[in-house]
């Protein structure tokens, strides 16, 4: 498979696993909340949040805002706002700050169209690095200052009950979060590309200290170039290197030579000396 699809294929793969990993083994914490948000959502519903979030986990906490009789949502709002930003105020340099953010989580339930069900009280928790990417929501409801009928959606369970506030149960997350989902895939995809870079290059080096083809490591010692001997390795055909003129990547291009301009002098191979050969040995 050529480096380019294995690195996506693992960068993918690293992606779903980490998230997963993290979803199965980390504690959601419950506190501190830094972040703090109220919007009218698509319906026209006050609706406000509070996250929490570590390395790769993002925790949400939403539920309906409040209406006082004879207000309506968009007054509910804009109290709630008022009511966020001074508290904002409040703790500033206290070591339990937050901010307030405009419009709904990065992620989650209200992102899209508000799901009937999406009611009363509820959470998203997403997990995955470097951007939680993969999400699950417990929705609920109040009835009598409890939390009744809590579901999972978007999610499997692992362990513990579901619940909307209590953070003592696992699960893995089902549901894209499509940007941060493609970031990751492609931050990792490249993650894997350097590193097999990495290993064919040193590879590579180890291999011409040898004397050997770069490509299938076939001994080349005693085929020391000359005007009479092929410029290619016998055994699979790549060029060699030394005949190339030095070039450190010419393995397989030895079309390269016959350009026109190009001067067909080959310098003869490098000579290897035998402490290098032996101290490089690996
Ligand atoms: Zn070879």
């Amino acid at each position: 498979m050529p480096r380019l699809a294995r690195s996506i294929l693992l960068g993918m793969l690293t992606t779903l696993a980490l998230a997963w990993l993290l979803a199965a083994l980390v504690p959601v914490p419950m506190y501190p909340r830094r972040v703090a948000r109220v919007w009218l959502d698509r319906d026209g519903r006050a609706v406000s949040s509070a996250e929490v979030s570590l390395p790769g986990v993002l925790d949400i906490w939403w539920d309906d805002v409040k209406v006082p009789p004879g207000a309506t949502e968009g007054q509910a709002v804009s109290a709630q706002r008022d009511h966020l930003d001074t508290l904002a105020a409040e703790r500033r340099g206290t070591g339990q700050q937050m901010r307030r953010r405009e419009g709904p989580p990065p992620l989650g339930t209200f992102r899209g169209e508000t799901p009937a069900d999406a009611r009363s009280i509820g959470s998203d928790t997403a997990f995955g690095l470097p951007f939680p990417c993969l999400w699950y929501s417990v929705r609920s409801q109040v009835r009598n200052n409890a939390l009744v009928g809590e579901t999972l959606v978007g999610g499997i369970p692992l362990s513990g009950v579901p619940s909307a506030r209590g953070r003592d149960f696992r699960a893995l997350p089902l549901r894209p979060a499509w940007l941060r989902l493609g970031a990751n895939i492609a931050f990792w995809s490249l993650a894997w590309w350097l590193a097999g870079a990495a290993v064919a290059w040193r590879r590579g080096r180890r291999r011409r200290r040898r004397g050997q083809c770069e490509r299938c490591g076939y001994s080349l010692a005693g085929l020391a170039g000359g005007s009479s001997t092929p410029p290619a390795c016998p055994e699979c055909g790549a060029a060699r290197p030394g005949v190339t003129a030095g070039r450190r990547n010419g393995v397989n291009k030895p079309a390269r030579r016959d350009r026109p301009g190009t001067a067909r002098s080959p310098s003869p191979p490098r000579p290897i000396p035998p402490s290098e050969g032996r101290a490089n040995g690996s």
